[in-house]
């Protein structure tokens, strides 16, 4: 077991100015309250915590990882709590302590190919500080190497998950030492015995390949130095589990695989690589498409390298990698590698793009007094673009940003789009335009007669769902539309003692779309319910001659057409639909801002009735449709008013005034005297809306003499 002592070495090895007195106290703290607990080797618990610290040394990471890896099994197993840790050691140890436990307790369902990338993104995305990755992947690292006590069923599952989720998590962010460990320990409890296979098989070949090896290695720092490229040659075996990949996707025998051996050239500079490419490419044949320059073109993680295989010296392949020795350090330890040059105080100005935004934190860092700002700044994210979340199963899903619970439906299912009444997010039931953040737990609350509103692609974020939505609304819209229009054209056409399916067998009908330009006879008559044809139009070209005289206008219209001499849109909407054909109920005569509702009604098209409206509450209501008022309409509507005022010379001359300077139009007026010396006045005024007949109606109360002043319904 590692002591504290050397612990505290290694940190003031790399890092003199190390706070090593938070490093000592946090292995104090974790002592003391893990007391007691054991592993399921029999070391005391504690041992865990610190084989965790030293493998952070190794990473050469600063004391505060180090302090929040002696802590990071404190939070899930012992008493202590996020206060606790946050007033003994500081905010950023207590948030990545927190960071590792969330990680820790995320239960994801399977680890297939389909899922693998999404779970290792998610946990990218969940740990915002990278130093929780590091600590988790060195728990992880010790808790493989200690597998033997866990039972059989736990080494499969733990060992299937390292091998699919964390060392590729690893390999991302670059070191390449913990992946490998993590692999080849993965693999021998996955695949024993194809690993004692190839164990044995490098194991009896070790001897006669390390006189192979030295060969090689002098013919390289030969050719070399008389080139004068001084340099520093590793030969080396390829790690059991990359060499079983290669067996199983190349399907090649183990004999086969020559290249178990790999060489590495180390050099001082950029130039010498390629100068060294030169040399090995002129001493030994080198492969068509296997050279790949790395250097040139970093990969995502940063790593740099010139690879090639050539045919060696005694005609097998081998494998050789060219880099210098800064690329070297950050292909082994990677992204801990920057975090070291932080530490120094300098920062390799090569970092690629994909790394950028952490050179970008330590370059902001210098300005950076305040802990907590710092804090802040080393919080990262490596997906600004995604969130992932979990279905009720424990499949992860990615989506973009701002995501809602409706496209997490349309990314469930179609019709779970389409259906989707409500939803739950870890347990709590939150509004359908709710904001997905990663790590959260999506249910969704289906209706079998729920159906998609235009309001949702006010705020869905994936095509997916914006195109789901369209399309069932279209489909819904045609669909009334059709239906509406069959009705009008039966309607219209029965006062000439005809019907649609006379026209319709006659073949009548096609000739009447064609003249109008329609493509098909349902795009016709879902044309009249969209109002953009009448069932006029359609008549006069089914029905002979003059027979066919205006259609009677609504009074409405007729109204309106004498006030703006034009013909008038009707002002109102059928909720979610375009240019549906819209009356309004003579018996409640809606005005703009009035709660209305609309039904289709036979052969009318759609008919508009106040909410309060009696007559509108009795009506069925299957054929009830929502309307909402088209905004700013510039229509005028017809409402009568009732004013009850004394019988007085001159007052219906100043009433009348009062409404020419609540600016309403009047269309009609008559006045009845009482026997009480009062009057009954009736006017029918034009008035934009319900604001502005309020204005118009305290215009005339204010005047003197008169009583009382109400909207009548018609
Ligand atoms: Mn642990």
């Amino acid at each position: 077991m590692i002591r504290i002592t050397d612990i505290l070495d290694r940190v003031s090895s790399y890092n003199s100015e190390a706070d090593l007195d938070l490093v000592e106290r946090a292995y104090v703290y974790s002592a003391r309250i893990h007391e007691g607990q054991v592993r399921l080797s029999g070391e005391p618990y504690l041992s865990h915590p610190l084989e965790v610290a030293g493998l952070l040394t190794k990473l050469k990471l600063d004391p505060v990882s180090v302090a929040a890896g002696l802590l990071h099994d404190t939070l899930e197993d012992t008493k202590a709590t996020m206060e606790d840790l946050t007033r003994l050691f500081g905010p950023s140890v207590s948030h990545i302590v927190e960071g590792v436990t969330k990680l820790g307790g995320l239960a994801f369902r399977s680890y297939e190919d389909r899922q693998a990338e999404s779970i290792r993104k998610m946990i990218l995305a969940m740990a915002d500080d990278i130093r929780v990755i590091l600590i988790k992947l060195c728990d992880r690292l010790h808790n493989m190497r200690t597998l033997q006590f866990q039972t059989e069923k736990k080494q499969l599952k733990i060992a299937q998950e390292t091998l699919d989720i964390y060392a590729p998590l690893a390999s991302r962010l670059g070191i390449h030492w913990m992946k490998i460990e993590l692999e080849d320990i993965a693999f021998m409890y996955l695949f024993p015995h194809q690993y004692r296979e190839i164990a044995s098989h490098v194991t009896k070949k070790k001897e006669e390949q390390q006189e192979y090896i030295n060969t090689v290695r002098k013919i390289i720092e030969t050719k070399l130095a008389e080139a004068h490229l001084p340099c520093e040659v590793q030969g080396r075996h390829k790690h059991l589990y990359s060499i079983y990949q290669k067996i199983m996707n190349q399907r090649v025998d183990f004999q086969e695989v020559y290249d178990i051996l790999a060489f590495r050239i180390i050099l001082d500079t950029v130039p010498q690589c390629y100068q060294a490419i030169g040399v090995i490419h002129s001493i030994w044949k080198p492969i068509p498409k296997r050279f790949k320059d790395f250097i040139g073109i970093p990969k995502p993680n940063m790593y740099q390298s010139l690879h090639t295989t050539v045919i060696g010296p005694f005609g097998e392949r081998v494998e050789i990698q060219i880099r210098t020795r800064e690329m070297d350090h950050i292909a082994n330890d990677g992204i801990a590698a920057h975090w070291q040059y932080k530490e120094k105080g300098h920062f390799d100005e090569k970092t690629g793009a994909a790394f950028a935004w952490l050179r970008k934190l330590v370059e902001e860092q210098k300005d950076i007094k305040d802990p907590d700002e710092f804090m802040e700044s080393v919080q990262i994210q490596l997906f600004p673009d995604e969130v992932y979340v979990f279905t009720p199963q424990g499949d992860v899903l990615a989506l973009p940003r701002g995501s809602t619970p409706v496209d997490f439906a349309y990314a469930i299912h179609t019709e779970v789009g389409h259906q989707c009444a409500g939803a739950k997010v870890d347990g709590r039931m939150v509004p359908l335009k709710y904001e997905l953040k990663t790590g959260q737990r999506i249910e969704i609350v289906t209706s079998p007669n729920h159906q998609p509103s235009r309001d949702w692609l006010s705020f869905v974020k994936t095509a997916k769902a914006r195109s789901r939505v369209r399309q069932h609304i279209k489909a819904k819209e045609r669909k009334q539309s059709l239906a509406l229009g069959r009705e009008m054209c039966d309607k219209l056409l029965r006062k000439y003692h005809a019907t649609l399916n006379k026209y319709l067998k006659s073949g009548e009908m096609e000739k009447a779309t064609r003249e109008l330009g329609y493509k098909t006879i349902d795009d016709l008559i879902a044309g009249v319910g969209y109002g953009k044809v009448t069932p006029l139009q359609i008549a006069r070209y089914l029905l002979p001659r003059a027979e066919v005289e205006d259609e009677k206008e609504t009074i409405v219209t007729r109204i309106k057409e004498r006030i703006r001499g034009k013909k008038p849109k009707s002002g109102i909407l059928v909720k979610g639909m375009d240019d549906i054909l819209v009356r309004f109920g003579k018996c409640c005569n809606p005005l703009p801002g009035d709660p209305v509702v609309g039904y289709i009604t036979r052969g009318q098209g759609v008919t508009a009735h106040r909410t309060s409206c009696p007559h509108a509450l009795n009506m069925d209501p299957e054929r009830r449709i929502e309307l909402e008022w088209s905004p700013g309409a510039e229509e005028v509507y017809p409402v009568r008013i009732h004013v009850l005022c004394e019988d007085r010379m001159g007052l219906l001359a100043g009433i009348t005034g009062a409404i020419s300077e609540g600016e309403a139009n009047i269309l009609d007026a008559s006045v009845k005297t009482r026997a009480d010396q009062r009057a009954d006045c009736y006017f029918t005024i034009a008035v934009s809306g319900a604001d502005h007949l309020e204005n118009v109606i305290k215009l005339v109360k204010n005047i003197k003499h008169v009583i009382k002043v109400a909207r009548l319904a018609a």
